[in-house]
């Protein structure tokens, strides 16, 4: 399946020249519970409808962005490339990111 994704630097570009790199997650709390690192670690949400996502534009120009796609279509809302976080920073829910996974 192929689809159009616009990369923020690029602009449109087929979904081939991107890498998927998941689901946006927030980081757990400097000391987390067991279940709070379990969660961060191994659970999605898998949504049905619109999410949000890290992609990589690996055959373009590098860049790390997040997209909102809807996952029943297809259809990419919005990619933004994220303000960057800082350690310690409180962030409140709606804004909040976590750094893009490592390849
Ligand atoms: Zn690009």
């Amino acid at each position: 399946m192929s689809f159009l994704l616009e990369c923020p630097h690029c602009g449109e570009r087929d979904v081939n020249e991107f890498r998927y790199q998941g689901e946006v997650t927030r980081r757990p709390p400097a000391r987390p519970t067991l279940r709070e690192l379990t969660d961060y670690v191994y659970f999605r949400d898998n949504v049905a409808g619109v999410q949000r996502e890290w992609w990589y534009h690996r055959a373009g120009c590098g860049t790390w962005f997040v997209a909102e796609r809807d996952t029943r279509t297809n259809t990419v809302l919005r990619t933004e490339i994220p303000a960057p976080s800082r350690p310690g920073a409180s962030a409140d829910a709606e804004t909040a990111v976590a750094e893009p996974p490592a390849l």
